[in-house]
């Protein structure tokens, strides 16, 4: 596990507040309670970094990381507190609309699901906006220490078939036990600088 030096450099509402940067970016997304936090602070091997997403008033903001001076983090609203009936799935489509549109140097979605769970139409739908934005997509099914070795490639199998995305796509991991971290690591390396 290595040292990462990663900060909080926006919570932004609007494209005018999001910070300017030339780094490559990556959007993470997850219905609440998926792991997304808990998998952001394990990458940055910090404990209570992403959490500051939660703090009251910020859970319907993007929240811009800025990781070792070489990469952004994008934390997404978790769909839970987001998307919850009409108005939230507008004020969802509000904020990420403009975002996948015109955040040009944004590079890859790390969907984050529960390994346990069928992605449900919000996952779907953020699959949607990278595809139509040519991002790669890289799914991390976190929580992989809740079921065994054989449990986990089943069911990847299943949420590949159901999103239609290779399964060279995901990567079981556990922030609990610090396990699949590093191959998040080695696949976003690869996506952001060597292709
Ligand atoms: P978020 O709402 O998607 O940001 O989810 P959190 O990161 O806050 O996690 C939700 C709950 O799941 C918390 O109680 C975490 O401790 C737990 N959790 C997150 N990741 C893991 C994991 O990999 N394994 C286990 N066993 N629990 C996890």
């Amino acid at each position: 596990m290595q040292f990462h030096d990663a900060k909080l450099v926006g919570s932004c509402a609007y494209q005018s507040q999001w910070p300017t940067s030339n780094l490559p970016e990556v959007i993470f997304a997850g219905r609440s309670n998926a792991g997304k936090s808990s998998l952001i602070n394990a990458l940055c091997n910090r404990n209570q970094l992403a959490y500051s997403g939660k703090t009251p008033g910020k859970t319907r903001l993007l929240n811009f990381f800025e990781v070792d001076q070489r990469v952004m983090f994008c934390d997404s609203p978790g769909y839970g507190y987001a998307v919850g009936g009409s108005k939230g799935a507008k004020d969802f489509a509000a904020l990420l609309d403009p975002y996948f549109a015109y955040r040009t140097q944004l590079k890859a979605l790390v969907l984050v699901l529960d390994i346990r769970r069928i992605p449900n139409e919000d996952d779907q739908l953020m699959i949607d906006y990278a595809k139509q934005s040519h991002l790669a997509i890289l799914i991390a099914c976190v929580k992989s220490d809740k079921v065994s070795r054989s449990q986990q490639m089943s069911a990847i199998a299943k949420i590949s078939k159901t999103l239609q995305i290779p399964t060279s796509s995901f990567i079981p991991c556990s922030s609990l036990k610090k396990e699949g971290i590093d191959q998040v690591w080695n696949k976003l390396n690869e996506i952001l600088f060597e292709q």
